[in-house]
């Protein structure tokens, strides 16, 4: 923080000044040029540098502040700052769920920033490879987890292809909520949430064999829900209809149900909610330098 002043101040200032400032839970460590936040001047201006050495128990704890510069007691001047976390470091308070997990896992979760559940259903899982947001294993333990992409960028084909029953094209672009950082995070648990519903729904696992009777073409969905589940059409007798095989040759057991999964990522009813005004992430929603793609 620097600060103008005039002459008759500085000595008052200098021998007064006590470096009060208001962080939250993080303790401030004073240059050795400044001890306990006593100022040096230098050109009109008083300047203290101090370090936050400790990252807070709570994401509320990050965020504008004020500093404030005593005269004899006296408030004489402020400054706003903010304070932010590295997004990608670990050096958050211990996590009980899944530790060495980076920042923006541990800080979002606790200050419930873009909806991850904090009932122990979602884990921060290293071991996702580049492009794999999330997953999860509705038959399992059901935990979503999610992996180092998760809260980078998120982008995915939406045009999709296939010649069932007349129709031929299928174009999710238009309602599309591409996005990164805390954006990319809410649509990579609805889309979780979404494998999770059908598999609590229809109590169908994909890919068996020998097939369950009611999904002859294995992808979890029945016979019955094929053409209607989620106003969205595929074909019975295919696991596959709209060829998302071409983009990952997972989805060709279950190419219909990713469908679903994919197009209930848009979905303005989705209980994820992603809080701009509570991301203190570094890049982040706001950061002066934001989000930019460019910045990871
Ligand atoms: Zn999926």
């Amino acid at each position: 923080m620097r600060l103008a002043i005039n002459q008759k101040s500085r000595k008052r200032i200098a021998k007064k000044y006590g470096g009060s400032f208001n962080t939250g839970n993080i303790q401030p460590v004073w240059d050795p040029a400044n001890p306990n936040g006593k100022p040096t001047a230098a050109n009109g201006f008083l300047t203290a540098t101090v370090t936050f050495t400790n990252l807070p128990n709570s994401n509320s704890a990050f965020g504008v502040k004020t500093a404030r510069l005593k005269r004899d007691g006296d408030v004489v001047a402020t400054n706003k700052y903010a304070v932010f976390f590295d997004k990608f470091g670990a050096n958050h308070p211990p996590c009980s769920t899944c530790a060495g997990c980076p920042n923006w896992f541990w800080y979002w979760r606790e200050g419930d920033v873009c909806g991850i559940p904090k009932n122990g259903k979602c884990k921060y899982d290293s071991t996702l490879g580049a492009g794999v947001a999330g997953t999860t294993e509705p038959w399992g333990d059901g935990v979503i987890r999610l992996g180092p992409d998760a809260s980078r960028t998120y982008s995915f084909p939406r045009s999709f292809q296939c010649t069932y029953d007349s129709v031929t094209y299928l174009d999710l672009s238009g309602i599309g909520r591409p996005g990164w950082g805390i954006d990319s995070i809410v649509s990579a648990l609805r889309h979780e949430q979404e494998h999770l519903d059908i598999y609590a729904t229809f109590k169908i696992r994909f890919g068996i064999i020998p097939r369950n009777p009611s999904d002859l073409d294995g992808d979890g969905l029945p016979l019955a829900s094929e053409e209607t589940y989620r106003g969205l059409k595929t074909d019975p007798g295919n696991a596959d209809t709209y060829n998302l095989k071409s983009y990952h040759s997972d989805y060709s057991i279950y190419g219909d149900q990713e469908l679903r999964a994919r197009f209930m990522e848009q979905n303005d009813a989705s209980p994820y909610k992603a809080y701009p005004e509570r991301d203190w992430a570094h890049p982040g929603t706001n950061h002066r330098i934001n989000y930019e793609p460019d910045e990871l």
